[in-house]
């Protein structure tokens, strides 16, 4: 056979594979760096990751890892002192009793949150989502062939509540994912309506995900509330999937957590056993480090998002037919554009977030991606010198499309 014919052979995707997506936060990781390596000045307020470096200590303990060797396996859990931590910093934070064996270390949040869900979930078992949601987590559900129910929140303001909730339970109903900070809608669930959300899920029989990869970046008066708050008859249908990557600035060593019952733990445990093995030996000496370590850089981190939001929320809202409500967590804009759409003849969000990107260098996520078609997640995790530049783009797109749709004279 030549190797033209090789090349031309389809690969035969199996059927799991062809259900799954590119992840969208991931696809614009890629058409930012195309566009960069293309020379453009490109403003990235696509995926969600601080713009702040790893704090300093956090970082030597990863430099003291390599010099002393600690470059091998560990256990798939993780180590043992690291787990320990995570215990201890949830149980003192949170008023819990997180035990080691309820742990188990993760590549990152969302192998963690992968791994419980594929824990879990059969064929045909429902999972129900906040609608709009983070990318993953429909795509998750579909990888355990189970049924996604969206929950939709628009009308609510982005918050979910109990009452929508409880609409959306039925007989099939397995699991629910909360992620409070939300991704992408930056809103946060209130702790009194969080434990009765989690109070009718247990009633009913569910299992919770409580996806808390934001849990330290809420704005006062917004509460901090780790489902380690909750009573433990509650927490007992709880896996808690946290995560380093945004509280330390970490995205890229990959170390999440997996935290809850034992049993659905174990499961987490061999599942990850079997696929990653366990999270970077050298990374989780910094996670230590991170979680073990002064807590100020996350507190100045906080200040500083809250700062960019209290510019850049106000400067949306000035651009004509933009919509945005205050965040009150994370790092996410996430705007109404419908108005906008409609003066400068955009049919689709992706339309928009296309054009703003291939024509004004400004990558922002489409809407549509997490579900919410007409709006564009935009992350402030980026200097205000960013920001500035992103809106003057933007409002630069508004002026051009107007003037194409104005009658020649
Ligand atoms: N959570 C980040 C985002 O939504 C990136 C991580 C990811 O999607 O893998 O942009």
């Amino acid at each position: 056979m030549s190797s033209t014919a090789i090349s031309t052979i389809a690969f035969p995707s199996s059927i799991r594979a062809q259900k799954t997506h590119l992840s969208s936060t991931a696809a614009v990781v890629m058409a930012a760096d195309k566009l960069r390596a293309q020379g453009v000045n490109v403003i990235d307020l696509g995926v969600g990751e601080p713009d702040f470096p790893t704090p300093e200590h956090i970082k030597n303990a990863a430099r003291q890892a390599l010099d002393e060797n600690f470059t091998k396996y560990t256990a798939s859990s993780g180590i043992m002192p690291l787990r320990k931590a995570i215990c201890d910093y949830t149980n003192s934070n949170f008023g819990s009793d997180y035990a080691p064996e309820q742990c188990c270390v993760t590549v990152g949040g969302k192998q963690g949150i992968f791994a419980a869900v594929m824990a879990l979930i059969n064929p045909g078992d429902e999972v129900l989502l906040e609608n709009p949601c983070w990318v993953s987590y429909p795509e998750i559900v579909n990888f355990a062939e189970g049924k996604n129910v969206l929950i939709d929140t628009e009308a609510t303001d982005f918050h979910l509540t109990a009452d929508l909730v409880k609409a959306a339970i039925t007989p099939k109903s397995k699991l629910i994912i909360i992620n409070s900070p939300s991704n992408p809608t930056g809103r946060v669930v209130d702790p009194a309506e969080y434990k009765k959300i989690v109070g009718i899920c247990v009633e009913r029989g569910l299992w919770v995900i409580s996806d808390e990869c934001y849990l330290q970046f809420v704005y006062p008066p917004f509460q901090v509330n780790s489902a380690a708050m909750l009573p433990p008859e509650l927490r007992s249908r709880v896996m808690i999937c946290g995560s380093l990557s945004k509280t330390y600035a970490m995205t890229g060593w990959r170390v999440g957590f997996a935290l809850g019952p034992k049993d659905w733990v174990t499961e987490v445990l061999k599942i990850q056993s079997q696929s990653a093995t366990m999270a970077a030996s050298i990374a989780q000496k910094a996670a230590l480090a991170a979680l073990t370590g002064s807590q100020e850089p996350v507190q100045e981190m906080l200040a500083e998002y809250r700062r960019r939001a209290e510019w850049f929320i106000p400067a949306l809202n000035e651009i004509p037919g933009v919509e945005c409500g205050q965040p009150e967590g994370a790092f996410y804009a996430f705007p109404n554009l419908k108005g906008l759409m409609r003066n400068c003849g955009f049919a689709t969000s992706k339309e928009l977030a296309d054009e703003l990107l291939h024509k004004y260098g400004v990558v922002g996520t489409d809407g549509a991606a997490f579900g919410a078609e007409g709006y564009l997640r935009l992350s402030y995790a980026n200097s205000m010198e960013a920001l500035r530049e992103s809106v003057i783009r933007i409002g630069q797109m508004v002026a051009d499309a107007s003037a194409r749709r104005r009658p020649a004279i």
